[in-house]
C-alpha cells in the first residue's frame, strides 16, 4: 500500500520519459530547457542504461563507403543523403552541446579497409564524394592504400583502403557521463531500476505502470505526457511495429606494444569497426556471422562470433602483434526489416516516441531527440 505523502508527491509528473540512453537523455535536456517549470522524470530500468549507449564503439561516424553503396541498392540517394546530413548533424549537435573535451573527441578520421574482390567499392568513391559535396567543402573520401602497411595491418587480409577524414571517435563512457550531469543540472529527474511495464492512455493524462519488486507490486505513475526512447525494447510496447533487436559483440585487448593504428577503421560493409583507444584495441562487428542469434534482446556472448573477432587481431588487425583480450560485453542495436531510417512517433497527443537507430545511434541520437521534442511539443 502507498503512503499518502506517496500518492500526494512522488506519482504525477508532467513528462515521463521511458529509457535513458541518448535519445532519452537528449530528449529531456531539450524539453527541459524548453519547459523549465514542467516535472519530467526518466525511467530507466537499469542500474544503469542497458542497451546501446553505455555499450557500444564510441565511433563518430557517418557511413562508409561500401556501406553506403550496399545502401544504395535499397534506398534512393535522397534518402542515403538525408541520412548522412543527419548523423553529421547529430555529431555536431553532440559536440556542442557538450563540448570535446568532456565526450573525449578526437577527430583523427577513418579507414575503410577493403579486400581484393571489393575493386567496384573503390569505384564508388567519386560519386559519393560528389552526392556528399553539399555537406562538405573537403572530400570526404580519398584512396589511402599506404596506410595498410604503415598502421601494421595485414596487407594480405587488406588490400585497398579508403580515408575519411571527417570521421573521429568519442570515450562514449564519458558522453554518457556527462549527457546524465547536464540533464540532472537542468533539474531533469532520472530514476534507475524502473521497468515500465505498461501504459494507458485516459482522459486527464497516461497512467505509466512500473513494477516495484522491494514492495512486490505494480505502482501507477500519472503524466501529461508519455515519450518512449527505448529502441530496441520498444516491441514490448508496440509488437507489429519494424523493430528488429539485433545484439553487438565487443571486445578490448589490453594495451599493445608497439600499437600503430590511428582513429577508426571498419571493414565488410560496415559489419566490423576496431579502433585504437589508450593503447589497446577495441573491436566489434561480426553480426552478419549469425542473424539469428544476435537477433535477441537479452545481452551474452556469442561464442562462435567473439572467437571470429579473436581470429580477426591476430591474423589480419595485429598481425605479429602479442595481444591479450581484457574484456568483452555486448549490446542491443535497433534495426528496421529493409530501412535504416529511425523511427519518429506519434502515437497520440500525449504520447510519442523515437527509436530504431541501427549502429550509428551516436550519430542520430542528438538530431532524433530535436524532432521528438518538437513532436512531443506540437
Ligand atoms: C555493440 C554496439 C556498438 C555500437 N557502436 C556504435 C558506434 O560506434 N557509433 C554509433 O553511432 N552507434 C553505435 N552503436 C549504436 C548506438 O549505440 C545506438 O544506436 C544508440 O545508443 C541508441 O540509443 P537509444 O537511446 O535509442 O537506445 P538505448 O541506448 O538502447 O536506450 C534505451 C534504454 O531504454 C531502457 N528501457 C527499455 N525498456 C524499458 C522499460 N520497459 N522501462 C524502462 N526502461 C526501459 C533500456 O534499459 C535502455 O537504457 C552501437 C551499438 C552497439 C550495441
Amino acid at each position: 500500500m502507498l503512503s499518502y505523502w506517496e500518492q500526494a508527491s512522488l506519482l504525477r509528473y508532467d513528462i515521463i520519459i521511458i529509457g535513458s540512453g541518448i535519445v532519452g537523455l537528449n530528449t529531456a535536456i531539450n524539453l527541459k530547457e524548453q519547459y523549465p517549470g514542467k516535472e519530467i522524470v526518466i525511467f530507466e530500468r537499469g542500474i544503469l542504461p542497458t542497451g546501446a549507449s553505455t555499450r557500444n564503439a564510441g565511433f563518430a561516424c557517418f557511413g562508409s563507403v561500401s556501406e553506403l553503396v550496399d545502401d544504395l541498392r535499397t534506398e534512393p540517394r535522397e534518402a542515403l543523403y538525408s541520412l548522412f546530413k543527419r548523423r553529421k548533424n547529430g555529431i555536431d549537435l553532440l559536440r556542442k552541446r557538450l563540448g570535446d573535451t568532456a565526450i573525449g573527441f578526437r577527430q583523427d578520421g577513418s579507414h575503410e579497409l577493403l579486400q581484393e574482390h571489393e575493386t567496384d567499392v573503390l569505384d564508388a568513391i567519386d560519386d559519393l564524394n560528389v552526392l556528399l559535396k553539399d555537406l562538405d567543402q573537403n572530400i570526404i573520401f580519398s584512396e589511402a592504400h599506404d596506410h595498410i602497411a604503415a598502421a601494421g595491418l595485414s596487407p594480405a587480409h587488406f588490400r585497398y583502403c579508403i580515408a575519411a577524414n571527417t570521421e573521429g571517435s568519442i570515450d562514449t563512457g564519458r558522453m554518457m557521463k556527462a549527457l546524465m550531469q547536464l540533464a540532472l543540472s537542468k533539474g531533469v529527474i532520472i530514476k534507475t531500476g524502473v521497468q515500465v511495464t505498461r501504459f494507458e492512455e485516459q482522459a486527464d493524462g497516461v497512467r505509466v505502470d512500473a513494477e516495484d519488486p522491494l514492495r512486490g507490486s505494480v505502482i501507477n505513475f500519472n503524466c501529461e505526457k508519455l515519450v518512449i526512447c527505448t529502441n530496441a525494447f520498444t516491441g514490448h510496447f508496440f509488437p507489429d511495429m519494424d523493430i528488429l533487436p539485433g545484439r553487438g559483440q565487443v571486445l578490448i585487448t589490453r594495451p599493445v606494444e608497439g600499437l600503430r593504428l590511428k582513429g577508426i577503421y571498419h571493414f565488410d560493409k560496415g559489419y566490423y569497426y576496431f579502433r585504437e583507444l589508450d593503447g589497446r584495441v577495441l573491436l566489434g562487428g561480426g553480426r552478419n556471422l549469425d542473424f539469428e542469434g544476435e537477433r535477441t534482446m537479452q545481452m551474452g556472448a556469442n561464442n562462435t562470433i567473439v572467437e571470429h573477432l579473436i581470429y580477426q587481431l591476430k591474423h589480419d588487425i595485429l598481425p605479429g602483434n602479442h595481444f591479450e583480450i581484457d574484456l568483452q560485453w555486448s549490446g542491443i542495436m535497433a534495426f528496421g526489416s529493409s530501412s535504416k531510417t529511425p523511427l519518429l512517433y506519434k502515437h497520440s497527443d500525449r504520447i510519442s516516441g523515437a527509436f530504431r537507430l541501427g549502429g550509428m545511434g551516436v550519430a542520430l541520437g542528438s538530431q532524433l531527440a530535436i524532432d521528438l521534442s518538437r513532436l512531443v511539443s506540437e
